[in-house]
Parts: structure tokens; sequence; C-alpha cells
């Protein structure tokens, strides 16, 4: 494990690099952490109570806001035999969906995710599965639960894009007795990883890794903005799905009027102002900050990681869903297999240069032009062993665009954030038509330069 720069993990919330998922709360042997929402913030926090603490460090040993050895812990739980730069370790890519058609409909992508822990429970592998569902309430908050039947994994089905803090169920799961199944985040996974490292016992129970690909999380600030822009009051919303109704889905919301609302999501809007401003809310201005510093898109740290096949071939057909899954090791691939022999998943081969055009990597491979920034500007920053992280003048300009995030918990910022997200919305198109005819002369200069050569 790498050497402990902080004493608790309230000093890591202090430096900005708690990304709340609460894996700290569950490992306090004094019980001094408490995970709670930050209403102005939108994110979880862990409250370090210093009568209780005993200075004991795991809380910081286990945190994944500090630092991730991938060297270490891919060797540790990893027997993948390729490597690549945007994937992580591997053995096989697929794609693939649930075979139950409402399992599908109800999932994020392909349902790939609820299907798999399904058939893993049911076949008595396990004895349940942590995953995060939303609770009752206005507005409705995630909450991180145990389930121990399929009808509650299915319930849980979906992602959502706010504030994931794993502490209660996972709580639960160390207390019982029992084999399990995980499902998160790459920082959740991190979180789970280290703390395998540090206690052979949560290894053992632990027998499935499900990971979440992941450019970033967002606060339920994002939520409130985007609700907020379509003149939707936050506790006036009972339900919320972010992910509803095939694929790529829309954003579902039921009001406590009984009212229920539909929105397309950025990749299916056709007003460009409002795709525009979904981007700021859930990819730009609410990120979790944390997040702009976090190299893992594709849950390295998973035995399975699954994600959405953002292809045009699948933009242009699929309304369903499809799941992409990397299984990286024979843990993960035994799953996926087992569950496609017992007939609750589809399961294709995937190839693998198309998996690695299936995201926009850009978003991670810029990380090391933001950690170089927040290093200059004397911020704490978090390590991951020896990962090359490039650094790129470009990228550390473009990175200015996340400033709003520090902001964006300030109501009054909101005005001002939406017109940036108009304007730089229009830019970047502007730039992208400005590409065309700019091309088309330098092909031509080259051209004529080619051919008066060839007259020489
Ligand atoms: C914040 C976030 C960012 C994402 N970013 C990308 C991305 O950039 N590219 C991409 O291809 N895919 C991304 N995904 C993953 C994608 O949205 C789907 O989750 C994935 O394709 C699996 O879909 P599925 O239909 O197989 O899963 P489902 O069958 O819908 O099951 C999803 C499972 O994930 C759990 N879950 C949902 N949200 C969370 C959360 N926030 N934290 C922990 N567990 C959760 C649920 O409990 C459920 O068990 C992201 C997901 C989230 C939550």
């Amino acid at each position: 494990m790498a050497n402990r720069v902080f004493d608790t993990v309230g000093q890591v919330w202090a430096a900005g690099l708690c990304m709340g998922c609460g894996v700290c709360a569950v490992v306090c042997p004094t019980e001094a952490i408490r995970i709670e929402l930050d209403p102005r913030r939108g994110v979880h926090s862990p409250g370090v109570d210093l009568h209780r603490c005993t200075g004991c460090g795991r809380c910081v040993d286990v945190c994944p806001g500090t630092d991730v050895q991938f060297d270490e812990l891919e060797g540790a739980f990893h027997d993948g035999e390729h490597r690549g730069r945007r994937l992580g370790t591997f053995n096989e890519c697929y794609v693939g969906y649930a075979t139950d058609r409402s399992v599908r409909h109800d999932g994020a992508s392909g349902g790939l995710a609820t299907a798999l822990l399904c058939q893993v429970l049911e076949s008595r592998r396990i004895d349940g599965a942590l995953v995060l569902g939303m609770s009752e309430g206005c507005p409705p908050r995630t909450r991180s639960i145990l389930a121990e039947d399929a009808s509650t994994i299915r319930k849980a089905s979906g992602s959502k894009y706010c504030s994931a803090a794993i502490h209660e169920g996972l709580g639960q799961l160390l207390e019982r007795e029992g084999r399990y199944a995980v499902v998160g985040l790459p920082c959740h996974l991190h979180a789970i990883r280290k703390l395998e490292m540090m206690d052979a016992e949560v290894k053992e129970k632990i027998a499935l890794h499900v990971g979440l690909f992941c450019a970033n999380n967002n606060s339920y600030n994002g939520t409130e903005y985007f609700l907020a822009g379509r003149r939707i009051r936050a506790d006036r919303v009972r339900a919320i799905r972010y992910r509803d109704g095939g694929w790529p889905g829309k954003i579902s919301v039921e009001l406590t009027s009984g009212d229920v609302r539909s929105f397309p999501r950025a990749t299916t809007e056709t007003k460009w102002y409002r795709k525009a401003l979904f981007t700021s809310a859930f990819h730009y201005d609410f990120a979790v900050r944390r997040c702009l510093l976090c190299p893992d898109q594709t849950a390295e740290l998973a035995d399975v990681s699954l994600g959405d096949p953002w292809l045009e071939e699948y933009k242009a057909t699929d309304s369903i869903g499809h799941s992409v899954a990397i299984a990286r090791n024979r843990v993960g691939q035994g799953a996926l297999l087992a569950a496609r022999d017992a007939g609750a998943i589809h399961l294709d081969p995937f190839p693998v240069a198309k998996a690695r055009r299936a995201q926009n990597y850009r978003f991670k491979e810029t990380v090391g032009s933001r950690l170089w920034l927040r290093r200059k500007v004397g911020f704490p920053f978090p390590t991951y062993g020896s990962r090359p992280l490039a650094v790129h003048w470009r990228a550390i300009l473009s990175s200015l665009r996340y400033l709003p995030s520090y902001v964006s918990h300030h109501r009054w910022a909101w005005p001002l954030i939406r017109a940036i997200a108009l304007a730089h919305y229009v830019q970047r198109e502007f730039l992208r038509w400005l590409k065309v005819p700019i091309r088309a002369v330098l092909r031509g200069l080259r051209l004529r330069t080619v051919s008066s050569e060839g007259a020489e």
C-alpha cells in the first residue's frame, strides 16, 4: 500500500479527494465515521468524530480517493491474458443482453448486470448481491441494498447518475455469513479491492465483482439543475429513472401529483440547447470533483465490467439495449459463460477493436493533464502507482471547462453555468463545422503540391 499522507478521511474530504463511496465508515473499528449527504454540495461525505477516532488509519487505507495502486491490485486479482491502455487487463470482450425482455428493457443498457446477478443468485453460488436502489421520498435518493432475492435485484436495475454511497449494504454484507456479489462504479471497486487486500475474510466473502464503465458521476445538484431547466422542483419528484424505457432510454420523472414526465437523453435530444444543458448537468458542471482525477473508465478492478456500446451501428438500430462485457479474469468469464449456458443472457464475442471504439475515452485520457494542473497549483492529488498518465497542453487548457464544477453547488451560479454550457456547445459545433472547409482546402493544397512535384 502507498504511504499514508492523511490521518483520517476527514482530511481527505477537506482536500477535495473524497468521492463519497462510504467504504471508510464500514471499516472504522470505533464507528467514528458517519456518512451523510451534504445537502449543499449534493454528495455524500464522511463526518469523523475525533473523540472516538483512535487514529488507526484503516479508513485512509481503504480510501480510493487518495491512491489506487493499479499494478499491485491487478496483480493480486486478475489473471487476464491481454492488457490494453484503454480496456485494462482482460481475457475476452463480449456484447450481450438479458434474455428476459423486461430485464433487458428496464436495464441501463442490455440488462446484463441484473440478469447476471439474478442467475448467480438463483444457481446458489451467492447468497445475495450488493446493488444500488432508490429510496422513496421527495426527492428520491440512492440507497445501497444487500439484495437477497431476484426481485430486489431487478427493482434496483438501471444506472443512477448521482451520488452513490455503498456503506449501508456493504456493512450488512460484512456482518452476514455467506458469499456475495457486488456491483459498483470503478471507485467502489477500488475501495472494495483495497479492503480485500487488507482482510482475507472479505476477499473470501465477495465471490463476484461486477463493475460499471464510468466517465464520471454527478452530485444531486446536477439532477436538480436539469429538473429546474424543465421547470420541475426537486421536492415535487417522487421517483426518477435516469435510463427508462429501452436504449439509450429517457429520464423519466414521477411527480407527487402522479404525473409522469419523460425527457430524452443527450444522444437522442433534437434541440441543441437542451442537448447542451443535458451535458452540462451530467457530464461537465456537476461532476463529482474527485471524478475529474480518476483514470479508470472501464472498472478495471472488476471481474466483469459492463458498459454501453456507443457505436453508430447500435445507435442507429438498437432501441432495447445491449451491454458490452469485459471478462477480466477466470471468475468473471466463468460467471458470464455459466449465465449464458443457463439461458439467462445472450452473449456474442465483441472484437477488441470495437470495444476500444465503443467509448469516448477523451475525458479519461486527459486526466494526466488535470492531475498535473492540480499539482502545479499546490492542491493534494491522488496517485496511481506506475500508471503512465500523459500531460498535454491542449488538455490542460480544456480542463478549464470543468471549473464550473467547483462552484455549481451555489445556486446563484446556475444562470452563469447555463450560459457557459450554451457558449461551449456553440463554439464546439462551430469549430466542427469550420474543420470541414479547412480540411478541404488543405487537401486541395496537398494535391496541388504532389502533382507539381510529379511534374518536375
Ligand atoms: C454514474 C455512471 C456513469 C456511467 N458512465 C458510463 C460511461 O461513461 N460509458 C458507459 O458505457 N457506461 C457508463 N455507465 C454504465 C451504464 O450506464 C450501465 O450501467 C452499464 O452499461 C450496465 O448496464 P446493464 O443494463 O447491464 O445494467 P442493469 O441491469 O441496469 O444494472 C445496473 C446495476 O448497477 C447498479 N448501479 C446503478 N447505478 C449505480 C451507481 N451509481 N453506483 C453503483 N451501482 C449502481 C444497479 O444497482 C444495478 O444492479 C455509467 C453508469 C453510472 C451509474
